[in-house]
């Protein structure tokens, strides 16, 4: 991707840690490289198809002083969540923020705090068994598009199927949605879950009866294998209710280790019932 700079813009703000900092303030100075595609605006000509850096950097100024943190890591996290909110095709920024005047009592030149963040694209598979499973699923797409930092990009439609690992139940309706997101996978893992809390799930049997499941299907190209993540999701292959609402979205995203699309998957475990 494209990229423009702003580099060394000079503030004055009052982040620290000591009281006084905080009242007497002192020079800052915020550098940011906003990733962006810039290939429209360079055939046209036209600014409104690129990104204003005159506006940017009065936006960092403001923000960078109209509030008072103890730490530059939040000074940056919370400049850059803005960022990515309020500026239409920022898709990623990095900031630093430096603090020439850092009061450590040492002749240093400067310290500062450099962060990466972006927007990433992520694939969430719905599933409801017990009670109202349509509001279920229509309450879990509202409540994620909710959550500060996803914006929910596409939602498929429901689909009924039986039951899957052997337990007495009935029958599921399903669902997949694609999002986009500033949240860290575990973050989003997190929210989903207080989503699912929410709707009053109990887990009492694996596999068993549930108000509302939701699960992590693809977080951008990324593999995540830990204890009790993993991503892509581990059963994704085997499973219809997700293939099946995914590929109506998503047909031709590949699977980042299998290098299979969504369409192949889905054709291969049909194939395989008929057998
Ligand atoms: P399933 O969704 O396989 O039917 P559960 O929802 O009961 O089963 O499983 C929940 C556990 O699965 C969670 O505690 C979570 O830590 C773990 N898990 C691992 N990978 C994922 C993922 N990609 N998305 C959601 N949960 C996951
Ligand atoms: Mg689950």
């Amino acid at each position: 991707m494209d990229r423009i700079y702003i580099k060394r813009l000079e503030v004055f703000a009052k982040h620290g840690v000591f009281p006084e900092e905080n009242v007497l303030g002192q020079k800052f100075l915020i550098s940011a490289v906003l990733h962006t595609d810039v290939r429209a605006a360079g055939k046209t000509d036209d600014l409104k198809k690129s990104i204003h850096y005159g506006e940017v950097s009065h936006m960092m100024k403001e923000y960078l002083e109209g509030h008072t943190f103890a730490l530059l890591e939040r000074a940056v996290e919370t400049l850059a969540e803005k960022m990515l909110l309020e500026i239409p095709g920022l898709w990623e920024v990095e900031l630093e923020l430096e603090k020439p005047w850092a009061p450590i009592g040492l002749p240093l030149e400067t310290v500062s705090v450099a962060i990466r963040r972006g927007w990433h694209r992520a694939y969430i598979a719905l599933g409801s068994n017990m009670g109202q499973r349509e509001e279920y699923l229509k309450m879990a797409v509202d409540r994620i598009g909710q959550i500060r930092g996803c914006q929910v990009e596409r939602v498929s439609s429901f689909l009924s199927t039986a039951p899957y690992g052997g337990v007495e139940q009935d029958d599921f309706l399903n669902g997949c949605m694609q999002i986009r997101t500033l949240l860290t996978p575990r973050e989003l893992l997190d929210a989903l879950q207080g989503i699912e809390r929410e709707a009053g799930r109990e887990r009492k049997v694996h596999w068993g009866p549930r108000t509302l499941d939701l699960d992590i299907i693809f977080y951008d190209r990324e593999v995540v294998d830990e204890e009790d993540l993993q991503i892509p999701h581990i059963e994704m292959q085997k499973r219809d209710f997700v293939l099946l609402p995914l590929r109506e979205i998503a047909p031709y995203l590949r699977h980042p280790v299998t290098g299979k699309t969504v369409s192949e998957m889905a054709e291969e475990l049909t194939q395989h019932y008929v057998m």
